[in-house]
């Protein structure tokens, strides 16, 4: 291309430099005071460093216009470049190329967009975003293509088993094993980048056809071959090897691409011109597209998350999770910006209508909370509905002003909960929504209900975290490898506490079941010999979920099983994890159980009634109000933490019905087998999520109110205030406990030490509070 005069790579050297500074001084200047200033190593080091520190490392906020193909007739970039500066980002992401091209390409194939005509509208908005001093992603959105390029390249897109093309409406769906991937985008990217030298690249859609559709071109089927020395499955068999290894090698596929793409535009920009693509912070999103969250963290410098709003079963809290099961594979000293729809994204959705402020506003603030950064999203360049363009300014403001205390910190949490993205796709399959979300959902929301600080545990991540927890959970993990179950094994033998739920490690790594639970012996329960197949033994079937639990005095197992209910209680006192149900002798379940075999000196403090009419009133009556079929067993082996399986699928059951009685038990159980070992207590009314984070010097407690009508059941209109709200906090060494400080109430609040515990009070929480104890 023409360079005026100077080469590509040294324009892009200066351009590169000149970014560095302008993000530098923005650094700078959103540290106004030492108090302020970041503490952490890797952050104090980056502020001397100054300029140094690559944009993936400085630029914090983010903005996005995402282009219809209208708008090269009325993007008035005059208004949108002092929209990013009113909103303090720091970067912005503008659409490039992929199915439609937002600049004249010199490739005939690269369609532009309908109404571009001539103009460079991509060039204009990257040229301007670079003299505002911010870092510019150029998108791409890449993996379909119309029915002119389908013509001239058929071999280039994927097919079914008939040889007929993937559409998606009117495109064509490219495959990834095509020269489409392996030239044909390549090329595309080299000439974004010379044409306008972007910090970087997105790619909105890049992992090409999901998980729900096998191609059989030809490029597919010879590569599949070479790698596997196998002809592609013909159907979907989650049993068959051909499938198993076409599960495995498609994830592989999409590596490729992510480095493929990662040399291309380092090789073209520089080694700092990273291609960052688009993840999903849901992991089933991320396993219906083959891309390896584990592998890919590891080899990013940053995360762009597409994860714009939340779904009722999920609330809020979703995103905070989202954030912190990021960060445990990215590392918590890189940034996670996630895109933020300001329209009315979910359900229903409305490209063009302004979001509910207050919606819009708690997924942000519930995102910072998890330790992600702030990128508001708009569809299209023009709006009718101008109420959208006053949601993020606030929120992106107060970020920029907290911004030391929002990023570079590590969780405190004694509880690890863990996940496997293999768990979603070889036990979950085709229903992890109810195998695998369902109970890890569960049981974060009955930690969040309980303010328990928690983690999200990779489960190759056992070990490498273990120092620092107390407990952890399995929430229905049921596919494990013996290696993964022998990392548990460890972490109980050396005194951590384990809770386990359902068909946890009843199945080996590719979902094959095992004989038995491979952690029997830590749960001290075993699959009888005569349990028809492992397989279902916790599902809850039509008809049969109107199911109770017993509340049972303390009773210990015989070596050949419980007799519970067929002898007399040894004693009336009841066992501390029921605490709390006093007055009652049953719960709700809703759920069914098999019959286990128990070793000998398992507790089992709960048992499993089985269903019973609920039409009519005439027969809701119990036909076997006593079993022996036990519904919970603890386990204290003689060297080891505490363990609690819950045959009883009860996480499951919290994430879908949402009864008290159930978010209860758990939080009981987390606090017997952790020993007690919580860092944190916050009593007042109020649904409140609660993170703990550590600086050196300095414990933050990072608070965001979920007390709304509309908590449950999407938008939230109106903020609800809570307080006074009493908060204990066990204060680390290096941290003395003298002074607290608000920074959203911009305040400072009193603080009274007791026994290495910091107390004090937050008088009112509207929706989110900062605390900083230093
Ligand atoms: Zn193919």
């Amino acid at each position: 291309m023409p360079s005026k005069g100077r080469t590509p790579s040294a324009d892009a050297e200066s351009r590169r430099a000149f970014i560095r500074k302008s993000l530098a001084l923005a650094a700078a200047t959103a540290a106004p005071n030492a108090l302020l200033a970041p503490l952490s190593a890797t952050a104090a080091s980056g502020a001397a460093a100054g300029p140094s520190l690559p944009w993936y490392r400085r630029a914090f906020r983010w903005g996005q216009t995402n282009i219809t193909e209208k708008d090269p007739t009325r993007y008035d970039i005059a208004w949108w470049r002092s929209y990013w500066k009113r909103t303090q980002v720091q970067g912005v992401i503008i659409n490039a190329g992929g199915i439609v091209a937002y600049y004249p390409s010199k490739y005939p194939l690269h369609r532009r967009a309908e109404f571009l005509g001539d103009r460079d509208l991509y060039g204009e908005l990257a040229k301007a975003a670079h003299d505002d001093g911010l870092a510019v992603l150029a998108r791409m959105d890449s993996n379909r293509a119309d029915a002119a390029f389908f013509r001239v390249h058929p071999d280039w897109f994927a097919v079914d088993a008939s040889g007929r093309p993937y559409r998606a409406g009117e495109m064509y769906v490219s495959c990834v094993c095509s020269p489409y991937y392996e030239e044909y985008l390549p090329s595309i990217l080299r000439e974004i980048i010379e044409r306008s030298h972007p910090e970087g690249i997105t790619d909105n859609s890049w992992s090409g056809l999901g998980r729900g559709s096998i191609c059989y071109c030809d490029n597919c089927a010879r590569k599949f071959r070479d790698a596997t020395g196998l002809d592609l499955p013909r159907l979907k068999d989650w049993n068959a090897r051909a499938y198993r290894q076409w599960i495995k090698w498609s994830y592989a596929r999409r590596l490729e691409i992510w480095d493929l793409n990662n040399r291309t535009t380092k090789a073209a920009g520089g080694p700092d011109c990273l291609w960052v693509g688009m993840n999903s912070g849901s992991v089933s999103g991320q396993s219906g597209s083959f891309r390896d969250f584990k592998e890919i963290c590891r080899r990013a410098e940053i995360i762009m998350l597409d994860h714009q709003a939340r779904s009722d079963a999920g609330g809020f809290q979703d995103n905070g999770n989202a954030g912190k099961l990021i960060h445990g594979l990215l590392g918590w000293d890189k940034p996670i910006p996630e895109s933020m729809a300001m329209y009315q994204n979910g359900r229903p959705t409305f490209r063009l209508a302004a979001k509910p402020p207050a919606e819009a506003r708690l997924w942000m603030l519930a995102g910072f909370a998890g330790g992600i950064q702030p990128w508001w999203h708009h569809v299209g360049a023009y709006h009718e509905d101008r109420r959208a363009y006053h949601t993020a300014e606030p929120v992106m403001r107060w970020h920029k002003a907290n911004e030391p205390y929002l990023v570079n910190r590590r969780p405190i949490a004694s509880v690890g909960v863990v996940w496997s993205q293999q768990n979603t796709d070889f036990f979950g399959r085709d229903n992890a929504d109810e195998l695998v979300d369902a109970p890890y959902r569960g049981i974060m929301q009955a930690l969040i209900r309980a303010r328990i600080p928690y983690v999200p545990v990779h489960i190759d991540h056992v070990e490498r975290d273990a120092g620092a927890l107390a407990l952890l959970i399995l929430p229905n993990v049921g596919a494990m490898s013996d290696a993964q179950c022998a990392t548990v094994r460890r972490f109980v033998e050396r005194g951590g506490g384990l809770i386990a739920t359902g068909e946890s490690s009843l199945y080996d790594e590719w979902g094959d079941p095992r004989a038995d639970f491979a952690l029997a012996d830590l749960f001290g329960a075993h699959v009888p010999a005569d349990r028809k197949g492992a397989a279902g033994a916790a599902r809850r079937s039509a008809g049969e979920s109107h199911t109770y639990f017993r509340l049972s005095p303390e009773l210990r197992a015989r070596v050949d099983g419980p007799k519970v209910g067929t002898e007399p209680p040894i004693s009336g006192k009841r066992h501390p994890v029921l605490q709390g149900f006093d007055e009652t002798d049953i719960l709700p379940f809703g759920g069914t159980l098999a019959a286990l075999r128990l070793d000998s000196g398992v507790i089992v403090p709960m048992t499993f009634i089985p269903s019973f009419p609920i039409y009519p009133p005439e027969t809701a009556w119990m036909r076997e109000p006593r079993t022996d079929v036990p519904a919970l067993v603890l386990n204290e082996p003689a060297k080891g933490g505490r363990v609690a399986y819950l045959p009883a699928d009860l996480d499951r059951r919290f994430g879908r019905d949402n009864l008290p009685d159930h978010g209860n038990l758990l939080a009981n159980l987390v606090r017997w087998a952790s020993g007690g070992n919580i860092p944190l207590t916050v009593e007042g009314a109020g649904l409140v999520d609660c993170h703990l984070y550590r600086q050196p010097g300095r414990f933050i407690l990072h608070a965001v109110n979920l007390t709304s009508a509309g908590t449950w059941r999407a938008p939230v209109d109106e903020l609800i205030a809570i307080g006074p709200l009493r908060v204990a906090v066990r204060l680390p060494e290096d941290v003395r406990g003298r002074s607290a400080r608000l920074l959203v109430a911009q305040r400072k609040a009193a603080v009274r030490v007791r026994k290495g515990w910091a107390e004090l009070e937050l008088p009112s929480l509207l929706d989110h509070e900062l605390l900083v104890i230093e």
